[in-house]
């Protein structure tokens, strides 16, 4: 696999997009693993995510009422 960005080896994979990610390339972000309980509601987050830098992951969970 190939960095998404300067086609040098990757060494991993970002954990939100999936793009492939070299040494230089790559930046750290927290990952929301799940979301429970109310009130206020808490997450799981591991920090430190394997990110490309290039997308965005919302920092807010988005509604999906189309799924219910
Ligand atoms: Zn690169
Ligand atoms: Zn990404």
């Amino acid at each position: 696999m190939l960095c998404s960005q300067c086609d040098d080896h990757a060494r991993g994979t970002c954990k939100f997009c999936g793009r492939g990610v070299c040494q230089v390339h790559h930046s750290n972000l927290p990952f929301i693993v799940t979301i429970f309980g109310s009130d206020p509601p808490r997450s799981i987050v591991v920090a430190g995510t394997l990110w490309c830098g290039v997308c965005r992951p919302q920092p807010e969970p988005i509604a999906m009422p189309e799924l219910a």
